[in-house]
């Protein structure tokens, strides 16, 4: 709270002082344009009037924030001005005169920012609106008027059409309060008019602008400026010193400062050629003198003019294109993100799709309450298995096992009991099956099947007598079976190699026909196939 206030009264200091430095800028810019005045010693005319260039810039960047300073230079410039007129004029018509000076100075601002800012306001550029003078001072998001056609051509109708008012009211106090002759008017409101409208086109943009950081791009061609330094300081010598008729040539090199070092550059060449070929006229130097002895200013006036035109459309031509490249690129660049971005989700779905699938399979070939492959699981591996033995002529054995009396174990504990007492065996078998390729299944009900490829009858054997050990050591306790107390397995074994005359279904039935004898023969044993069963 009490930090922003300071920063507010910081802020509003710093407001006066620009207004201060804004009014001894505006005497400064009578003082340079006086310098001109004598070009044409019978009218004493002012060929370019900065103070207008300064007021339209000024109001530009702080609108009605700087009126004052404004203002107060112009009053102070006004009682210069006149007090400078010969014969002196009387206090009355002086009062008139100043008072009609300062508010034509002030009108002629307020109405070309009107006309600029409603054609950015129209166009609405969203880049380049950085405001690099602080919001306090400056209306924030103002836009560079120079980076489009429309608002470029808006600013030059601005720049002329403005100074029109001031002249108007100028001419017409002079006239009215009897400094200058009836007759004179319209000269007078030419050339008042013609002054300002000059200075507006030519140094209104390098005042302009440098708020919006675009407009000076020498950072990587510094040899290159030098060059173009050199040729303009040339061009230059010899038009005006020399007297060579070759000022055409600034055209080419404006253009070149155009495309190289942007429109801030372009335009301080236009300043330049315009501050030279005014100041050496006005001494009667250069080719303006020699080539137009009866007016040479309207004639530079409307050179310069031109010079300062084509800068300011080939910068917002220009920039218009590189702003379309731009946006091209921009668009380039988001196709490009939207592309990756659906191929990234494109192989992240695939990826889902891949372990959905897995899960599928997974949840396809499991028994849900087991957890070891189901009956359809047993069939394909049994297929695939019985097709690679066939080829390599290797054993393949089966065991089949039934649960001795479960139906009694059901009954007497339970149905729920009966699914954990399945599990625990269906889970005992897999703890002693650690070959590659042995497969514990439950087949259906309460019987498993254990497929082991590559493994002949004794091996089968073997791992039969492990299974009988191994549901004794689980103890699960059987107060139905009329066997003993705890719950027994039978066991079918039967192992061939697989042969053509033979399908995995002899295998099947082979083996079921071992634990049909192993039931009959008093359940809880091991019982192999034979071929005479
Ligand atoms: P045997 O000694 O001749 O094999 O007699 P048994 O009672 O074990 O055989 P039977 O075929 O008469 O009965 C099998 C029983 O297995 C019947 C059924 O209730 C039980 N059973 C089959 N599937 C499941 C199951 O998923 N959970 C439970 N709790 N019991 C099952
Ligand atoms: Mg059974
Ligand atoms: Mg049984």
């Amino acid at each position: 709270m009490f930090f922003g206030r300071y920063v507010e009264w910081r802020s509003r200091q710093l407001l006066i002082l620009i207004n201060i430095a804004a009014a001894l800028l505006y005497l400064i810019c009578i003082q340079i344009s006086y310098q001109f005045i004598n070009l044409d010693p019978s009218d004493r005319i002012a060929p370019l009037w900065l103070p207008s260039a300064l007021s339209l810039s000024l109001f530009f960047h702080f609108e009605h924030k700087i009126l004052l300073g404004i203002l107060g230079g112009s009053i102070l410039g006004a009682i210069g001005v006149l007090g400078n007129v010969s014969p002196l004029v009387s206090p009355i018509p002086f009062l008139l005169l100043a008072i009609t000076f300062s508010l034509a100075d002030i009108i002629q601002p307020i109405l070309a920012n009107i006309w600029i800012k409603k054609s950015l306001a129209q166009e609405s550029i969203s880049e380049n609106s950085t405001n690099g003078l602080g919001d306090f001072f400056c209306p924030p998001a103002v836009q560079n008027p120079f980076i489009r056609i429309k608002t470029t051509l808006a600013f030059v109708q601005a720049a002329l059409l403005a100074p029109l008012s001031s002249a108007i009211l100028g001419a017409g106090a002079l006239a009215i309060t009897g400094v200058i002759h009836q007759d004179k008017i319209l000269f007078s409101l030419i050339t008042w008019w013609l002054a300002n409208a000059l200075a507006n086109l030519v140094f209104s943009p390098i005042l302009i602008l440098p708020r919006f950081r675009t407009g000076f791009k020498i950072s990587h061609k510094k040899l290159e400026f030098a060059v173009l330094i050199l040729a303009v300081l040339t061009v230059s010598y010899l038009t005006f010193i020399k007297n060579y008729p070759i000022a055409y040539l600034y055209l080419p090199l404006v253009l070149l400062s155009v495309f190289l070092f942007g429109g801030l550059a372009a335009n301080l060449v236009v300043a330049w050629v315009t501050m030279v070929a005014l100041g050496a006229t006005a001494k009667g130097y250069g080719v303006f003198v020699q080539v137009f002895q009866t007016h040479p200013l309207i004639f530079l006036q409307s050179f310069t003019g031109i010079l300062s035109l084509t800068a300011l459309v080939f910068t917002a031509l220009t920039q218009e294109r590189e702003a379309a490249q731009n946006a091209l690129k921009k668009m380039i660049e988001s196709l490009e993100n939207q592309v990756e971005c659906q191929t990234c989700e494109l192989v992240t779905a695939r990826q889902r799709l891949e372990i959905a699938n897995q899960e599928l399979e997974k949840l396809a070939n499991t028994d849900p309450l087991t957890q070891v492959a189901n009956r359809r699981c047993f069939d394909r591996v049994l297929e695939g298995e019985w097709r690679r033995l066939l080829r390599e002529s290797q054993p393949l054995s089966l065991l089949m096992l039934d649960v001795d009396h479960f139906k009694a174990y059901n009954d007497f504990y339970g149905h729920p009991e009966g699914d954990k007492c399945l599990t625990q065996v269906a889970q005992a078998l897999t703890r002693i099956t650690h070959r590659y390729g042995d497969c514990v299944a439950r087949y259906g009900g309460e019987e498993f099947t254990v497929l082991l490829p590559n493994t002949n009858l004794a091996g089968a054997v073997q791992v039969a007598e492990n299974i009988g050990q191994i549901i004794e050591e689980l103890g699960i306790r059987h107060e139905a079976s009329p066997i003993q107390p705890t719950l027994t397995v039978s066991v079918g074994v039967a192992s061939l190699i697989p042969s053509f005359s033979d399908s995995p279904q002899t295998l099947v039935e082979q083996a079921d026909q071992a634990l049909y004898q192993a039931k009959a023969q008093g359940r809880n044993r091991r019982w192999v196939y034979e071929k005479s069963q």
